[in-house]
């Protein structure tokens, strides 16, 4: 259970003594001093630091009898929490998360990202002060706040950069902003990384090599490689909407290229697609109930939307060999009819040894993949060592 490589690597500091403790195991100082090498003097002053911090915490003994004070100690998740929010276009979820990611609470309201970032920060912000009343909580319990935007985030700053669908947002500081407010550390992402995030955590807990693709409005993917978020050097690591397909043929996408996957596979290309067939499909609602339905046309257009994607992603097989490819995103309600698509081109294209443990799926998670993310995007910030040492010092 306890990844042992970590005491070789020369632990030293509480920070490192915690990360052992995050999983929420019961360990004895014993037990921490045979896995990390080091004294018991060390650890018992370690273990009294975190203690002071109240991130850790004694746990009652099982086999305990004749109360003794406990001598196994966890993480605390009960400490400190964190804010989410995951804002969508016209709609935002805000939440409030203790340390293992348990939402305490939750609500939603109807948004319009185009309102720009002061007027939809503000909402959140002020969402947020109220969930943490509701729960008698104050500012000073949140640890961090994890934002999720439908638009690409440069990592570094948490700046949205050129996002198509956030006017008024390209650059702006929401870190900065939702700081002045909570005076703590603000971590800010893409949608689909806190989906991909969300749904790891979700459904997919020991899986290392995950992919995540919504397939919605648009189409993107969040991508999981050992164990951790990839997001490239700027942030938009499975950006994988704007690669040509062998059937776009010249469409245009609103990127200003033709032939993406996004302008053939998206939800307003599906329902385009239909339209063109006489149906009226405006949202992507509409293609799902006609999916329902069992209209032939729709399935084979779904159908068609998941070989495209499959395309893609046969790539994405080779290239990192995932051994789980999760479909979510609205348009993943139609339900089998686009795995089957994935499926067919990605069974069928890519080398057996990639495919032979490879699982393709819908999402578990569903519409609480991005606010448990962007929950747990606050909390592997807040407790990371980097963190912890400073809380410590
Ligand atoms: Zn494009």
């Amino acid at each position: 259970m306890v990844d042992i490589s970590r005491g070789t690597l020369g632990i030293s500091g509480a920070s490192e003594l915690f990360q052992l403790l995050r999983d929420g195991t019961p360990r004895t100082r014993a037990e921490l001093a045979a896995t990390t090498g080091l004294a018991r003097s060390t650890i018992a002053l370690r273990v009294d630091e975190l203690i002071s911090l109240g991130l850790i915490s004694p746990v009652s003994d099982a086999q305990s009898t004749g109360g003794r004070p406990s001598s196994q100690f966890a993480l605390n998740p009960a400490s400190k929490v964190v804010l989410a929010a995951d804002l969508g276009v016209t709609h935002g979820v805000i939440a409030v998360a203790n340390l293992s990611g348990r939402i305490l609470a939750k609500t939603s309201g109807a948004i319009d990202i185009a309102d720009g970032p002061e007027t939809v920060l503000a909402w959140m912000v002020e969402t947020g002060k109220t969930l943490l009343a509701e729960l008698k909580l104050d500012l000073g319990d949140v640890i961090s706040v994890g934002i999720g935007v439908p638009g690409p985030v440069e990592h570094s700053s948490g700046r949205p950069v050129n996002p198509p669908i956030m006017p008024g947002w390209d650059h702006f500081d929401v870190p900065g902003f939702v700081h002045e407010h909570f005076s703590v550390p603000v971590l800010v992402d893409n949608d689909v990384n806190i989906m991909a995030l969300g749904e790891q955590a979700f459904a997919w807990p020991s899986v290392d090599n995950l992919i995540f693709v919504k397939v919605s409005t648009g189409i993107g993917s969040g991508v999981i490689s050992s164990g951790l978020l990839q997001r490239g050097a700027q942030g938009i690591a499975g950006d994988i909407g704007h690669v040509q397909i062998a059937r776009g043929n010249g469409t245009p996408c609103h990127c200003g290229n033709r032939g993406c996957l996004e302008a053939m596979a998206s939800g307003p290309a599906i329902a385009k697609s239909l339209r063109d067939l006489g149906y009226e499909t405006n949202d992507n609602a509409s293609i799902i109930e006609l999916v329902r339905q069992g209209n032939i046309d729709a399935i084979q257009a779904i159908r068609q939307a998941g070989r495209d994607l499959g395309e893609v992603l046969t790539a994405c097989v080779s290239l990192m060999n995932p051994s789980v490819i999760i479909v979510g995103g609205s348009m993943a309600a139609v339900g089998e009819h686009i795995i089957a698509g994935v499926r067919e081109i990605i069974y069928t294209r890519s080398m057996p040894l990639a495919t032979s443990h490879l699982t393709i799926a819908s999402s578990s998670a569903g519409s609480q993949a991005a606010i448990l993310g962007a929950a747990l995007l606050a909390i592997d910030h807040a407790l990371s060592p980097e963190s912890i040492d400073r809380m410590v010092s």
